[in-house]
């Protein structure tokens, strides 16, 4: 009998809560889901719930195109947002529907911070008829 290798991995993720990120994907603005992936590697991967959707995730490389098509990869250009204090790739945590170029983005290292909303209250008002 084998012994189940999943509970081992699940064990090991479950027991590393600091990684529990909240990750957004940057196209849907839904919450990614935590995949559990069978190769060794760094980090854990994120993936879009959407159908259809590339878009991945992991805590060292940042979101990337879950494809090996270079056309796709080319045509599909990913965030890259980059924390002043480590250079870790940030990852999507907010969005504010009412202020659409509004993005919280946030590091999976050391929990900085980081947004591009555009201050549009007083200063820039669309007076656009
Ligand atoms: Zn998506
Ligand atoms: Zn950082």
């Amino acid at each position: 009998m084998h012994v189940p290798r999943m509970a081992c991995e699940l064990e090991r993720l479950g027991s590393c809560t600091r990684k529990d990120l909240h990750v957004l994907c940057y196209q849907h603005h839904t919450e990614m889901l935590l995949t559990p992936v069978s190769e060794p590697r760094e980090g854990l991967l994120y993936a879009c719930r959407e159908p259809g959707c590339l878009v991945r995730y992991t805590d060292s490389d940042g979101y990337f195109i879950g494809t090996k098509d270079p056309k796709t990869v080319e045509e599909e250009r990913t965030p890259r947002v980059s924390c002043p204090n480590d250079a870790q790739p940030m990852y999507l945590a907010e969005v504010t529907p009412q202020r659409r170029s509004y993005r919280l983005w946030k590091c999976p290292e050391c929990n900085a911070s980081h947004t591009n909303g555009e201050t549009s209250d007083g200063l820039g008002k669309s007076a656009e008829a």
